[in-house]
């Protein structure tokens, strides 16, 4: 599904001194390097702050901890997505309310969010997933109208750009209140390991969430609030400055490869191809995903494994049918379009190393399959 090695080759010198670097420094832990990636991904992403954390997770967990939020608070997010959002909304004691996506963005229904907010909903958490940004003209016109914070999940989507009707562009993740996002490897911008982040524009909030992630620490051995231990270890921030600096052309290469995709596969009818919802810069294919019928699904799987193909299906079970976070308040008739995905989608192989050969094999057989 992704070519590290390929990737890591054409940087190796650069990965490689950054890595001696700390070491040689032994600064291990909030080292130099930590500031400088901060640094640098605040003027990336053109946001007032951001604060590193150990994972994607935990920067999900984090910001939700930030909100001085009670035990029965409403956070909505959607049924489609990995779960970790559900798992930190329940690890919190906060209720989970789960709604339906749409059948084309993949990303949270407008109309569903609407309807699913009472005086209870104090959070909401869009996805944007896959790679495509989710309709934040939207959610932040109801987060105002009903009051209620914002924190978007862009563990999928770094380096997305949301364009408002005013023609004025945003980057993912800096819209909301809050945005997070996970430097998980094989994520658009991945670490060697586990990493993640929070951004704000909100300084005052800034401030209590580097408190959060230091064991609730303000002057060392003061502990204000209850905290955790989440941090981004110095060799990571250093591999990930390296690698921030081409972002934008790791994502044009994934961009590039679901273009290729898309014009192998338009033709045919059995498939439908990911549409890019908004201007070319608002989808950055952390997934290249089509969907088709459920059961020619199943056998493209399976004849998939049999061709050496690789392939995710992301995802196979809506949150609300998993057996952690099934719950009465759910009713499966509202998620009707995760239900069909979930039954329908597969995933190709997306990666920055993808070449037009790899593209058209995997097309070809595709094709072929169908006939
Ligand atoms: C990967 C991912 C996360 C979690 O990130 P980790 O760094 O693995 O904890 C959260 N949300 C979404 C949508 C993700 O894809």
């Amino acid at each position: 599904m992704v070519d590290l090695a390929g990737q890591y080759n054409s940087i190796q010198n650069q990965v490689n001194k950054a890595i001696k670097d700390v070491i040689n420094s032994t600064s291990f832990i909030n080292g130099p390097s930590v500031l400088s990636f901060q640094n640098n991904l605040e003027k990336y992403l053109n946001v007032r702050n951001v604060i590193p954390c150990a994972n994607g997770t935990d920067a999900l967990q984090i910001s939700l901890m930030s909100l001085d939020l009670k035990p029965g608070d409403e956070v909505i997010t959607v049924d489609f997505t990995f779960a970790s959002t559900v798992e930190v909304i329940s690890l919190l004691n906060l209720t989970p309310v789960l709604v339906d996506v749409d059948i084309d963005s993949f990303n949270i229904n407008i109309d569903s969010l609407e309807s699913a907010i009472t005086k209870k909903t104090k959070v909401i958490i869009p996805v944007h997933l896959f790679g495509q940004a989710a309709n934040m003209e939207k959610i932040i016109l109801l987060a105002k109208k009903y009051n209620i914070n914002v924190i978007e999940d862009a563990a999928q989507a770094l380096g997305a750009n949301f364009k408002f009707s005013n023609g004025k562009k945003q980057k993912v993740g800096t819209i909301g209140r809050i945005g997070t996002t996970s430097f998980f490897p094989s994520k658009n911008l991945g670490a060697y390991g586990d990493g993640g982040a929070i951004f704000t524009n909100d300084d005052e909030l800034a401030k209590k969430i580097r408190g959060i992630v230091n064991h609730g620490m303000y002057k060392r051995y003061h502990h204000d609030i209850v905290g955790v231990n989440s941090r981004l270890d110095s060799i990571q921030a250093a591999i990930l400055d390296v690698k921030l600096k081409f972002l934008d052309e790791y994502n044009n290469s994934r961009k590039i490869a679901a273009s290729k995709y898309s014009e192998l596969l338009i033709k045919n009818n059995n498939i439908k191809i990911p549409k890019v919802i908004g201007d070319e810069d608002s989808h950055v294919f952390h997934q290249y995903t089509i969907s088709l019928n459920f059961k020619k699904r199943d056998e493209l799987a399976k004849y998939f494994t049999s061709n050496n193909i690789p392939y995710g299906i992301y995802y196979p079970i809506p949150l609300h049918k998993q057996k952690a976070y099934q719950n009465d308040r759910f009713n499966d008739e509202d998620f009707k379009n995760t239900n069909k995905l979930c039954n329908s989608v597969i995933s190709l192989p997306m990666h920055t190393e993808l070449n037009d050969d790899q593209i058209n094999f995997i097309c070809n057989k595709i094709i072929t399959f169908l006939k």
